[in-house]
């Protein structure tokens, strides 16, 4: 009895040395500046701040991992930088402004787009793939609900833009249905969040420093709708939306992650952005 006690003991020691000792696999992550969403009026976020207007900011996250590199999100297109006063969408609702294209950002890093062997977008729309044809070389991994409506029939239905995407559709893919885990450590994985998109997804990555920290995508866009859990009138599923919502605070606290809101238009300014970058 003793001695099963004591083996126990052992196990459990050399069990907590291993995970201590693992070297971080998860070697850094670049937030990049991917652009500006000017909001004229909240109305289709959330109607308690309807007439109110917003600066949502704009990121994309390039994650170095031992195996290689995962990019999370491709930005506002950079066709996009070379228009003075941005570009303007939704009928009027959004302006997109960019100030340096994603491919010089890149470039800073040190990072060819070919070098990118990994590709997850939190959904297709034109915030987030606007650079996504720079990206053939990766593989792509999309909740294949998301998949079919992007290269279905009808994309524009979901309010996707086809012609931001269009060069991935020979592109190996990683059809989910449901969570990822893309290295198989449990360092980057992808959730999925259904509801603002049909296949919304979210992505927990493992920092060796900074600690667990989940990347929002669209399941909320700024720290109030996030407080108050308030779905936006537009988004693609009510329920679903509500449901994902409490998947990712749930998600946080058993993992003690931090959520980093890639909208909001305060948290991000706190954070370094490429080529600096977070480890
Ligand atoms: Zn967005």
């Amino acid at each position: 009895m003793m001695m099963k006690k004591l083996l126990l003991l052992a196990l459990l020691v050399s069990g907590c040395a291993s995970v201590s000792d693992r070297p971080a696999t998860v070697e850094r992550m670049y937030v990049i500046d991917c652009g500006e969403n000017r909001v004229k009026d909240l109305a289709r976020w959330s109607t308690a701040d309807a007439g109110k207007g917003a600066v949502f900011l704009n990121h994309c996250y390039l994650i170095k991992h031992a195996k290689g590199w995962l990019l999370w999100d491709t930005g506002i297109s950079d066709t996009v930088a070379a228009m003075p006063n941005g570009m303007t969408v939704l009928g009027g609702v959004l302006t997109q402004v960019l100030r340096k294209p994603l491919a010089d950002s890149l470039q800073e890093i040190g990072v060819a787009p070919a070098d990118i062997q990994h590709l997850a977008m939190s959904h297709m729309h034109g915030d987030h793939t606007g650079n996504a044809n720079l990206f053939t070389a990766a593989t792509l991994y999309m909740q294949a609900v998301e998949y079919d409506a992007a290269f279905g029939p009808e994309p524009q239905k979901f309010g996707f833009q086809a012609a931001n995407y269009a060069k991935l559709r020979a592109s190996p893919v990683v059809k989910l249905a449901g969570d990822h885990d893309v290295f198989g450590d449990g360092t980057v994985v992808i959730k999925s969040a259904p509801g603002h998109t049909i296949g919304h997804q979210v992505l927990l990555v493992r920092l060796a420093q900074a600690g667990p920290v989940v990347l929002s995508g669209d399941v909320v866009h700024y720290a109030a709708n996030w407080n108050a859990k308030r779905v936006p009138p537009a988004n693609f599923n009510a329920d679903q939306s509500a449901i994902s919502m409490r998947m990712v605070e749930q998600l946080m606290a058993r993992t003690g992650a931090k959520l980093w809101i890639n909208h909001d238009p305060e948290q991000g300014k706190a954070i370094p952005k490429a080529p600096a970058y977070v480890q």
